[in-house]
């Protein structure tokens, strides 16, 4: 752009065809289809100046929209709209920074998720101390962004007293509570309601597939072992990062991962109290064919209702897709010590146990929260000053 040595400089125009905007940014055409630009209008009959809510309904602005006229302003286009002439402020960064050309060419895990094999983790799994995750928001937030990126996390030396973990679960968000009651003790029982609650081996499973919504994260606090703390004296831990599992499942066996992915399964919980029932894919995956969860209990599983051919393709991938999560490569072993707290994304890492001998009765205490509450614990840390508006 002559005479300009600054920073680039966009040039903002019509398309006359189409009434959106143009805008040359960096070497590009960036275009804004009018409607889209008119809905998301910061002046202030749009967007309440208050909370920073829109103020507008889809319906509220002209069907036939269109940009009428543009005018360029150092920081600023300004925007004249057809038919009625209302007139709006966009800042240049704004709109840059809500391009839609090239929107969606980028790497589906551009939301930050670190997909891991046991061998990625190299044997140190993301964990934390407990006292400086109190006392620091920084490093607060970095442990909990670790659930965000790696499914999970592991807080030291967690005070070993009863009902701790809701302590640990209001540090980011809130505790959901379920039929269980706001935690759930995982010991040996005399009776027990679910076989979480004996020493039997428990395989690679997410918990409670019967709800919907289903608990988004969970917490297990250990506050007694069930051995000396080496792994191999049974009652170990492991994890399996499910998003993993599953793009693995796409690449080697795409038949499997579309039954899979295609198959309403019903899951159900009874006691003498409850009746939980929830039906929903294995492996969920958003409308662009991203997985956004996983779900999946052997012991919770209810008879498939689906017409015989879909039963039997259904049965083929159900089993590659069962065989693939206990995979040894996949799963990241440890026991839980006493002060031990794993914080865990529900909807993608899937937690095991080994068998263990009763004579150590191993004590651990649970609860759920949501992920919801959990990034918005970390987008709220990492705020710039004053950077806060409602919407
Ligand atoms: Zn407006």
């Amino acid at each position: 752009m002559p005479g300009d040595t600054g920073s680039m400089r966009e040039t903002a125009s019509v398309r006359a065809a189409t009434g959106d905007l143009e805008l040359a940014a960096d070497g590009r055409t960036l275009r804004f289809p009018a409607g889209w630009l008119r809905d998301n209008c910061p002046c202030p009959l749009c967007l309440d100046p208050v909370t920073g809510q829109r103020l507008h309904d889809i319906t509220d602005i002209p069907e036939d929209c269109a940009v009428a006229t543009t005018s360029d302003e150092p920081e600023h286009i300004v925007v004249t709209f057809a038919p009625d002439g209302h007139s709006s402020r966009f800042s240049r960064a704004w709109l840059t920074g809500h391009a839609l050309d090239g929107y969606g060419d980028s790497d589906p895990r551009a939301d930050g998720k670190q997909l891991w094999r046991k061998a990625d983790l190299d044997g140190r799994i993301p964990e934390g101390d407990w006292r400086a995750y109190l006392e620091n928001p920084g490093y607060r937030a970095d442990r909990l962004r670790d659930v965000m990126r790696k499914g999970f996390v592991m807080l030291r030396d967690v005070p070993v007293a009863a009902g701790t973990v809701l302590t640990v679960a209001r540090t980011f968000g809130y505790v959901r509570e379920t039929n269980y009651g706001a935690l759930f003790d995982v010991r040996v029982e005399p009776a027990p309601e679910n076989l979480a609650f004996t020493s039997s081996e428990i395989t690679p499973h997410t918990d409670n597939p019967y709800r919907d919504p289903v608990p988004t994260v969970q917490l297990l606090h250990c506050l007694r072992s069930a051995g000396p703390g080496d792994v191999g004296a049974g009652g170990e831990s492991g994890l399996v990062d499910g998003f993993m599992a599953a793009a693995i499942l796409r690449d080697e066996d795409p038949e499997a991962f579309a039954v899979v992915t295609g198959t309403m399964c019903s899951f159900g919980y009874t006691d003498n109290g409850t009746e939980l029932r929830a039906c929903q894919p294995l492996i969920h995956l958003d409308p662009r064919g991203r997985v956004r969860g996983i779900r999946f209990n052997n012991r919770s599983a209810l008879p498939l209702r689906a017409p015989y051919d879909e039963v039997l393709a259904f049965y083929a991938g159900y089993r590659r897709w069962a065989a693939l999560l206990r995979r040894d490569e996949l799963r990241v072993e440890f026991t839980l010590k006493p002060g031990d707290c794993l914080i865990f994304d529900n909807t993608r890492v899937l937690h095991a146990r080994t068998a263990f001998t009763a004579t150590e009765p191993r004590h651990l205490q649970g609860c759920y929260a949501d992920l919801d509450g959990l990034e918005s614990t970390v987008a709220v840390l990492s705020r710039e000053p004053r950077s806060w508006t409602a919407r």
